[in-house]
């Protein structure tokens, strides 16, 4: 039974100054484990032991930090398992979709260690004879990582593994309803060999806890996954600090489908891109556009397919959808619904809360289908992030690219079509940071997951993820011997020579 009463800060196992908060079954409402609530005091501190632990951690090789981070990838799938059902326990997604988020927590360590080789500078000639000009890649500092409570095991590993390889250090803050994984996963870190400092995972408030963290003045980086209005707060307090922050914030993806549209892909992948996680991704299908040619044909097929879906124990295999994560967030999607449907949106598929709930003290919630819908309505507009999915008729691919990036977020869009003509066109004019064509996520590591407006500023994954954890520093290498002031051939003061001088070979 692992001990989640203490927090990973310094390389020490500490209580948290503030108390304990409890963690609940978001499936049947009991008590899973009380967890550290830490003090702002506390934040200060793990901020200190990261500044203080990140210029040796810098001073290895890249391929000595890689080591330890395959030694982390070998033990996240050691201990896939009980990880998975800590992941199912603690948020409520199924265990098969645990089973894949734990995959890929072990899978970011993997991936980014294999750039200990390849994180590269460059050289540019000089303007002056007997000089090179440098410009090296160097860890930003100190990271503060924030994630909500949607993946909190892959989460930790998205922010986690990327500023291990860069040479920084890690303060990670778990969503208050979620950090069991985070610390599950502080015990591998530190079976792995991470030295002291280097990565530290605190718990507590995101109003105390992680407000001290990013404001704190010893900060490098912050970067933070969740929702719009505490992106704009973390971005507030960031500012006083002047250091660059990265924000992946909530999304609104379309999904359109044209009349020439594979409509078993188009009918699977919608589905699943709206029900996976209860609806509680970031990516997921958030509003449905279909061709009036297709329309009745598609939602026949979209609502059997979404009445075949076995709302449940979420630790069984047989399930597809848990518990929403908790009763906040239930309220939250209830409200949405009913406002939608008092405005005229017609339940094509009446969900809400089950009669009967499939295990009792459980936040339970049936999928819900709209039609009827218009684009003004909040339904259409705002992040529902839950398992209820609104659907207009459209009449021209036109009007569904109008209707799709008519939207202040602008992470994902997805379209199902067969013609190259308007896979180009929505190429060239979907303004969103990712677009998905004739599939749905999850988003690869080798890609670059960002959003566009209100979606947050920054991104993950892949290179330019990387890039975010590395500063430049540019370096004037001069051999000649002598002062290349006055020597520039621009600055009046030294001529060219007019045939092959004394600096030309
Ligand atoms: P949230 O914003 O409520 O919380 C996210 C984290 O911020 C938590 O750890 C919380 O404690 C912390 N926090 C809260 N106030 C803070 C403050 N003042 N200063 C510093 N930290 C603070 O989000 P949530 O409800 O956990 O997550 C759901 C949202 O996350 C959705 O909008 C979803 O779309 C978004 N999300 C986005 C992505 C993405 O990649 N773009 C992925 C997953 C989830």
């Amino acid at each position: 039974m692992t001990d989640f009463s203490k927090m990973w800060v310094g390389g020490k196992w500490l209580a948290g100054d503030a108390g304990i908060r409890t963690v609940f079954s978001p499936t049947d409402g009991t008590k899973i484990a009380d967890v550290p609530e830490a003090s702002a005091d506390q934040a200060a501190a793990a901020i200190d032991a990261a500044r203080h632990a990140q210029p040796g951690w810098a001073t290895l090789s890249p391929l000595q930090r890689g080591q330890i981070m395959h030694r982390i990838a070998a033990l996240i799938r050691d201990h896939a398992a009980p990880l998975a059902e800590l992941v199912v326990r603690e948020q409520g997604k199924t265990i098969s979709e645990a089973r894949g988020e734990v995959g890929g927590a072990a899978e970011f360590f993997t991936y980014f260690a294999e750039f200990a080789r390849r994180i590269q500078g460059e050289i540019f000639p000089s303007d002056a004879p007997g000089e090179q000009i440098w410009i090296q890649r160097v860890p930003v500092g100190v990271v503060v990582g924030i994630i909500p409570w949607n993946y909190p095991a892959a989460l930790v590993s998205r922010k986690v593994a990327p500023a291990m390889i860069a040479g920084n250090a890690i303060v990670l803050k778990p969503h208050e309803e979620t950090p069991l994984s985070a610390l599950y996963m502080a015990r591998l870190f530190e079976e792995a060999g991470v030295p002291a400092g280097v990565v530290n995972i605190i718990t507590g408030a995101g109003n105390t806890v992680g407000a001290a963290l990013t404001a704190n003045p010893g900060i490098d980086l912050v970067t933070m996954t969740g929702s719009v209005p505490t992106g704009k707060a973390i971005m507030a307090a960031v500012a006083h600090n002047l250091v660059p922050v990265s924000l992946e914030l909530g999304g609104k993806a379309p999904l359109i489908v044209m009349e020439d549209a594979n409509l078993d892909l188009a009918v699977a992948s919608a589905v699943t891109s709206r029900f996976m996680n209860c609806g509680q991704v970031c990516i997921c299908n958030e509003r449905m556009l279909v061709h009036e040619a297709v329309y009745d044909d598609f939602m026949a097929r979209f609502i059997a397919a979404t009445k075949a879906l076995n709302v449940g124990d979420p630790m069984l295999d047989s399930t597809d959808i848990g518990p929403k994560v908790s009763g906040v967030e239930l309220d939250k999607v209830e409200r949405i619904t009913k406002a939608a449907i008092a405005q005229g949106a017609k339940p094509l598929l009446r969900g809400g809360r089950p009669d009967k709930a499939p295990v009792e003290g459980g936040h339970w919630l049936l999928p819900t289908v709209l039609g009827d819908v218009t684009a003004d309505m909040a339904i259409m507009r705002d992040e529902i992030f839950g398992p209820v999915v609104p659907v207009m008729r459209v009449s021209s691919f036109e009007e569904a690219l109008e209707i799709a990036n008519d939207s202040r977020y602008g992470l994902s869009a997805y379209l199902f079509t067969n013609d190259f003509t308007r896979i180009m066109r929505a190429v060239q004019d979907v303004r969103f940071g990712e677009i998905y064509i004739n599939r749905i996520g999850p988003e690869s590591l080798q890609g670059y997951h960002t959003g566009y407006r209100n979606s947050g500023p920054g991104g993950d994954d892949g290179i330019h993820g990387l890039d975010a954890y590395l500063r430049k520093k540019t370096v004037y290498a001069n051999y000649s011997g002598k002062s290349p002031v006055g020597l520039m051939p621009w600055d009046g003061r030294c001529s060219v020579p007019a045939s092959g001088g004394s600096n030309s070979r």
